[in-house]
């Protein structure tokens, strides 16, 4: 019995990886296809997102919206604001007026970035 479930763990991660490749690579075609066929790109979008849905993977969300499964292509479809106050980023879709927001923290600035200051010329020699 043991030795069944760690078989059907190993289909499982191998079906997971091929669904993960086969949705970046609809979401990729989608990208590619929305100049030309905007209908052909939104089914793509939908086939990776019921792909995802049937292996339980994560797509994301910022590369189509969830709203109207348009692909996110920055300037075109997508706009992109950075709001310092509130700590954001927010992601508007063109196409049906849905925003997004994502927020963000500053980093901490550590020892090891501060640039290291160089020897003189004469010290140098
Ligand atoms: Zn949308």
């Amino acid at each position: 019995m043991k030795n069944k479930t760690s078989r059907s763990q190993a289909v499982r991660l191998s079906s997971n990886s091929i669904a993960a490749e086969r949705c970046s690579t609809l979401i990729d075609l989608a990208r590619k296809e929305f100049a030309k066929r905007p209908n052909f790109s939104n089914r793509y979008i939908v086939l990776a997102r019921k792909i995802a849905m049937r292996h339980r993977l994560s797509l994301g969300s910022k590369d189509f919206c969830k709203n109207c499964n348009t692909v996110f292509i920055a300037g075109n479809t997508l706009t992109v604001r950075l709001n310092s106050s509130q700590k954001n980023i927010s992601y508007r879709c063109n196409v049906c007026k849905k925003v997004r927001k994502f927020g963000y923290r500053l980093q901490k600035s550590t020892k090891s970035t501060q640039p290291v200051q160089s020897k003189g010329f004469k010290e140098a020699i």
